[in-house]
Formats: structure tokens, C-alpha cells, sequence
């Protein structure tokens, strides 16, 4: 399977804040899912691959291209969604599409009417008067409208509704369906990760935590349950974000077999991708 997307050794230096050294790479047909905290260097990391920021070292491709040789290139075959503040406030989407659509050699005006539909967006209305739900979906609007083959996202539902969030997922699914296609989007809604990530890439503090295909995550971890009494110094090495109360212990594992053979009497459950997430990220699950 070839590479859609390749980041190999990116920096990016701000006064308080590094992207250090971060490489990954997206394999054509997948989904994939850039998670982590506030400030992790999520939306660096995206405007560093969209040439929006200067990066200080690394290489980037996409399509096998180097991305600032042809970034003209590559502008013309992804579809990006970022906060729209690029949009002219003045004028209606109609106007707005206007001046974006000949930027595209493969702009469909068919595709654009029919998008715009299924999101009830009146052409005729200015962008000064959206909502951030509106923009959000107007620019998935554009980014869908030009037969992209790579969809870069920097948080795309998090101004959503519920239902527009679902449709905006199915919108997704139906998209890769087409194959030869990618999806490298942001988010802090792990619900949609669940949803319609094939892989996840975590980041935390401008460092690549991992990359991993969805369900072999899934299957490598468990919750942990038992009583307090049950954990010595040793076994308790075996349970990342290990939490003890006088009812017993709760924290999540990655060494399954082992815990199988050194506490047989606790509790394993399926974990999901947050607890994952903040057992890695060393931040603390108060709903479980
Ligand atoms: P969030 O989930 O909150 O959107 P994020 O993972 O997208 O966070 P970034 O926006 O990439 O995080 O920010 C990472 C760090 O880089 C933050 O500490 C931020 O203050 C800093 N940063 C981002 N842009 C700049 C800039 N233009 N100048 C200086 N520092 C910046």
C-alpha cells in the first residue's frame, strides 16, 4: 500500500513550544485519527504539512511529491478544512465559491450544489452571518467539491451538532468508499474516532506517542479491576494510570497475558480509545 502522506523528522521551533523531530506516515484507504491534548502541537503539526507554517527541519510528502517543491500541485488534489477565518465576511458563499472554485482544475459544481443541500446551506447567505457550525460545514462544502484525494482536517466536528456530526461521518465514509483516497483529520471527540478512524496517531507535547491501527489498539489494552489487596510492587508495574481507593484498584494494561497470569482473580474490560489516550498522556478519566 503506498503512502498517501509522509512526515519524516519535522520541526518546528516557537518560543515556548517544539514539534520535535515528529514523523509519520498515512497509508493510502485509511482514516486517520490525530489525537491529543490542548496545545499538543496538533494544529502546528497541520500547518507545518500545509506549508501555512515554516518548518525549521523535516521532509514532507504528499502523493510521493515534496510539498513545497509543488505545493501548487498538491493544493489542487487535497481537500483542507481549518477555521474558516479565510473566507471574505462580505460576501454570500455563492460569491465566496466563486472565486475559489477556478482555483481548482477539478472543481464540480454538481458536487458543490449537492453538498450544500445535504447541509441546508442557503448560497445566497452572507459568511458574516454563519454560525461556526455553518463555516465549519460550508468549508467541508469546498474542501469536497474538487475530487480531493487527501482530506486534511484540523478539528472538523467540533463545532457540529449531534446530527450533523452523523452526517458529516456518513459524508466520510461514502468518500473513501471511491478508494485511492486518505483522511488525516484532528479531533478531541473520540466518539467520532470510534466511528471512522482506521488508525490513530497520539501527540503529546510535540512528540509522536504512537501510531497504530484502530482495532489492534483496541485489542492490546484492557481495563483493569480488583481488589487493593491483590497489588504488590511488582504487579503494580503491569497497570498504567493506576488508581487505588478503599473499594479496590481501577487502571489499564497493555500487558494482558502477564496481568492474566500474575492477578487471575481481577476484573479485564474493554478499554476505549480515551481511556487509552489518558493513560498515555498521564491525564486522569473522573467518569470511569
Ligand atoms: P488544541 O487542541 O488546543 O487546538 P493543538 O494540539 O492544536 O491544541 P497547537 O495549536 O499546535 O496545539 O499549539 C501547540 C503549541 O504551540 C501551543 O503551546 C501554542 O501556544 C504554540 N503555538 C502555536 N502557534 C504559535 C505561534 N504562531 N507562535 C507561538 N507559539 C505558537
Amino acid at each position: 500500500m503506498d503512502n498517501i502522506l509522509e512526515v519524516n523528522g519535522l520541526v518546528k521551533r516557537y518560543p515556548a513550544f517544539s514539534l520535535d523531530n515528529v514523523s509519520f506516515s498515512l497509508p493510502e484507504g485509511c482514516v486517520t485519527g490525530f489525537i491529543g491534548a490542548n496545545g499538543a502541537g496538533k494544529t502546528t503539526t497541520i500547518r507545518s504539512i500545509l506549508n501555512l507554517a515554516h518548518k525549521d527541519a523535516g521532509t514532507i510528502k504528499i502523493f510521493g511529491l515534496d510539498a513545497e517543491e509543488h505545493e501548487q500541485e498538491i493544493k489542487d488534489r487535497i481537500g483542507i478544512v481549518m477555521d474558516g477565518s479565510y473566507f471574505y465576511n462580505d460576501l454570500s458563499m455563492r460569491d465566496m465559491k466563486s472565486i475559489i472554485a477556478p482555483a481548482y482544475s477539478k472543481w464540480s459544481d454538481a458536487d458543490y450544489r449537492s453538498y450544500m443541500e445535504k447541509f441546508e446551506l442557503d448560497p445566497k447567505q452572507k459568511i458574516s452571518t454563519l454560525s461556526s457550525g455553518m463555516r465549519m460545514k460550508y468549508a467541508l462544502v469546498l474542501a469536497l467539491s474538487h475530487q480531493a484525494e487527501l482530506l486534511i482536517m484540523d478539528e472538523p466536528t467540533s463545532g457540529l451538532d449531534p446530527l450533523v456530526r452523523s452526517q458529516f461521518l456518513e459524508i466520510i465514509k461514502e468518500y473513501m468508499k471511491n478508494g485511492g483516497k486518505g483522511v488525516f483529520f484532528s479531533t478531541h471527540i473520540t466518539s467520532d474516532l470510534d466511528k471512522i478512524a482506521d488508525v490513530l496517531i497520539l501527540i503529546d507535547g510535540g512528540k509522536i506517542i504512537f501510531q497504530q491501527s484502530k482495532d489492534e489498539l483496541l485489542d492490546m489494552f484492557r481495563i483493569v479491576k480488583g481488589s487493593a489487596a491483590l497489588l504488590n510492587d511488582q504487579n503494580k508495574n503491569l497497570i498504567k494510570s493506576l488508581k487505588v481507593s478503599s473499594y479496590g484498584f481501577t487502571g489499564l494494561t497493555n500487558q494482558v497475558a502477564e496481568v492474566k497470569k500474575e492477578l487471575p482473580d481481577v476484573l479485564l474490560e474493554k478499554a476505549t480509545i480515551e481511556d487509552i489516550m489518558l493513560a498515555y498522556i498521564g491525564g486522569d478519566n473522573n467518569d470511569r
